[in-house]
């Protein structure tokens, strides 16, 4: 079969933290970083006789997510027990959705404007961790996590390269920070990835086995362990061998995918519905409710930019990096009524002031009107962009109205005739050679004598009065 054209096949399963105050099933806090086992009850440490009462805020974020990935939420969904013994599990099952999840049906939009089919979204929850290296020959449990509420976000098999699932994971990375629903943090564990994957002739019409991809840690590792299982993959193919379904496990530190030693593929959960919830039962005013409650997303944003305000792609991907820069953007272009100006003072000057400070956005002291209050000197003249300039690092540290800043600095642009004049008179008898040749009719030379004026000005005087003055003066 060399020669071969193949074609990668994947098809993502996240799951997602849900940023909720407590837990899925009780009332601990979900707090990351917490010393082990700080945060646990009955409930999740599982003690007999310990009952689950569903979190309502993580239905809401759930709901919100999946509306948000355009999938039909059900007004009907049931919980389930996921069977299997792990010793970070103290109940022996994992609460989740199975049979019949919260939602069905949606997809994702990747910046390329290309769209992956979204399978489902269900709750779930989260197992604790076992820690191998904290005693020397033992294993330690931390059970904070056991408990905390997730989704679950399965993919279509639509995904045809290693580049395109890394565009697909920073899309729904995008999409669920701007909704407000998860930290979306790969460090802090709020998003993981199982990656399955396999490998089939170009042209061919159905789907061969595809290994699964456990362990990936970051948006760059997927793409890395994709490209090295579709690989194998096809090196099996082209030796005349075959693929089984099997879990596999990215090392990050070999950069290597190897076969994990149980055969996770083939458990058998002994799904059974979960006696102590009852139905999820949902009403559709309350999901129209969540659905009318979702921000513009990113995508739709950059869309609206580029109609309203002419930004270029390139522009609305910096200005939407998070959904604090994308509203302060939008807040400040509203305000100064001018998006491209807008755009240019905070991809500048905001940015960098950003950068050098480490500061947060919420903290950042020129709010969006103060920012647009100081366009407006610009626009309206009283301000060159260089003064501007100057304004601003001063509003850094100055609460102060921008105008304010400007008077009391000296800094507003002097379009008054006779101040120009006086400042033209100076210059003439300072540099009379230059004077006399633009006199004579030397046109060149007035750019040399608006650079005289603008220095002895400290760039205060009104470029075009001052071109205009300085025209007059051929004629004498
Ligand atoms: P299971 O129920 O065993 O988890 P699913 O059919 O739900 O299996 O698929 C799980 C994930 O695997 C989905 O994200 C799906 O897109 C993906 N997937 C299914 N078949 C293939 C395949 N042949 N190649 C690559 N990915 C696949
Ligand atoms: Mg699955
Ligand atoms: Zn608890």
């Amino acid at each position: 079969m060399s020669g071969t054209t193949w074609e990668m096949v994947v098809g993502l399963e996240v799951h997602v933290q849900l940023k909720t105050r407590t837990k899925a099933y009780c009332a601990c806090s979900t707090t990351f970083g917490d010393a082990p086992n700080r945060n646990t009850c009955p409930v999740c440490l599982a003690l007999p006789g310990a009952l689950p009462v569903l979190n309502a805020e993580a239905v809401t974020l759930a709901t919100r997510a999946a509306l948000a990935l355009g999938c039909t939420v059900h007004e009907r969904s049931l919980f389930a027990r996921k069977n299997y013994f792990y010793p970070d599990l103290p109940k022996g099952y994992q609460i989740s959705q199975a049979e019949s999840p919260l939602a069905t049906r949606g997809h994702l939009t990747l910046a390329d404007g290309s769209r992956v089919g979204i399978t489902r979204v269900h709750m779930e929850e989260d197992a604790g961790k076992s820690i191998h290296d904290r005693f020397p020959g033992m294993t330690a449990i931390d059970l904070n996590r056991a408990g905390v509420p997730l989704i679950e976000i399965v993919g279509e098999p639509e995904i045809r390269s290693a580049g395109q699932a890394g565009a697909y994971l920073r899309a729904l990375r995008e999409v669920l920070l701007f909704c407000g629903v998860s930290d979306v943090s790969m460090e802090e564990g709020s998003l993981r990835v199982d990656a399955n994957v396999s490998a089939r002739p170009l042209g061919e019409t159905t789907f061969r086995p595809r290994t699964e991809i456990k362990n990936l840690n970051s948006f760059s590792n997927v793409e890395k362990a994709l490209e090295l299982e579709f690989q194998r993959h096809v090196a099996t193919y082209e030796a005349g061998g075959t693929i089984a379904q099997q879990t596999m496990l990215f090392d990050a530190a070999a950069q290597a995918v190897r076969a994990a030693r149980s055969k996770e593929g083939s458990h058998d959960y002994r799904y059974f519905p979960e006696p102590d919830l009852p139905p999820l039962v949902l009403t559709p005013e309350w999901i129209s409710e969540q659905r009318d409650a979702l921000p513009e997303l990113p995508a739709a944003r950059r869309d609206r930019w580029g109609r309203v305000y002419q930004l270029s792609a390139a522009e609305a991907e910096v200005l939407s990096a998070t959904v604090e820069l994308a509203t302060y953007f939008d807040a400040v272009a509203t305000a100064a009524g001018d998006g491209k100006a807008a755009a240019n003072w905070i991809m500048g000057e905001v940015l960098a002031a950003l950068n050098a400070s480490g500061a947060a956005l919420a903290d950042f002291p020129v709010t969006p009107d103060r920012l647009a209050a100081l366009i407006a000197l610009v626009k309206g003249g009283q301000l060159s962009s260089t003064a501007a300039k100057t304004v601003f690092a001063t509003m850094r540290t100055d609460a102060s109205a921008p105008d304010g800043i400007a008077r009391r600095d000296g800094l507003l642009q002097v379009g008054d005739d006779s101040a120009l004049a006086q400042w033209i008179d100076e210059v003439w008898a300072e540099h009379p050679t230059e004077a006399a040749r633009f006199a004579a009719g030397e046109q060149k030379l007035q750019g040399v004598l608006v650079g005289f004026v603008m220095k002895k000005s400290k760039g205060r005087a009104d470029p075009k009065k001052l071109n205009q003055l300085l025209a007059a003066r051929i004629a004498t």
